[in-house]
């Protein structure tokens, strides 16, 4: 501030008066203050801001272990289908195997019947009603669906694998979380399997 100058200024900032010289030595300052205070701290929170984005080490470790869930449950899955068409086929050939048994003794008895040129008609009845009931049995077994699919679509697969943000007590650390409940039942596990990754950002 000048006591003595002429030609006074006044800084509408702070209200004081000045000389031209000094006047122009305090908006200097001022303006070495609007650098330090306002212009780099805002390049600093600009820089900050951008290295938190770079490191897309995060996402990318998150986004591999989604991979990785993505890998495994599909193996899962071909598993347990695997496993149906396995009993399928099974159930099936269980109904033609007796019918199948049950057809090869009759064939036993023509055979015999047949050699020993032995039949009467009390023979040709009896095997006639016995291969009746059998043509019934494998009439029905193929009208009747004895066996069935059993499918659990109560899978909410929205929900299987998700991420979200944590919510954190500790400022400043916002985290992500991928959650994967795996549905008891076709997974083959008891309860739901949660895990949680926490990464802080
Ligand atoms: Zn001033
Ligand atoms: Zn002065």
């Amino acid at each position: 501030m000048c006591d003595k100058g002429r030609g006074m200024c006044i800084c509408d900032g702070c209200k004081a008066y000045f000389c031209t010289r000094h006047f122009n030595e305090h908006r200097q300052q001022l303006s070495m203050q609007f650098d330090r205070d306002v212009v780099k701290i805002h390049d600093d929170l600009l820089e900050q801001i951008h290295s938190v984005k770079q490191p897309n080490i995060v996402s990318d470790d998150l986004c591999a272990q989604i991979d990785d869930w993505e890998t495994s449950t599909i193996v899962k899955i071909k598993k347990v289908a695997q496993l149906a068409r396995h009993q399928v086929i099974q159930l099936f050939s269980q109904e033609t195997q007796s019918l199948t048994e049950n057809l090869g003794t009759v064939a036993d008895e023509i055979r015999t019947l047949l050699k020993e040129d032995s039949f009467a008609e009390d023979d040709i009845e009896r095997l006639q009603l016995k291969l009746n009931q059998l043509q019934k049995s494998l009439d029905q077994q193929s009208q009747t669906e004895n066996v069935k699919l059993i499918i659990d679509d109560r899978i909410d697969w929205n929900r299987l694998i998700y991420a979200e943000k944590q919510k954190g007590k500790e400022k400043k650390s916002s985290a992500i979380e991928i959650c994967f409940p795996l549905s008891s039942i076709l997974f083959n596990e008891k309860g739901h399997f949660y895990f949680r990754i926490s990464i802080a950002l």
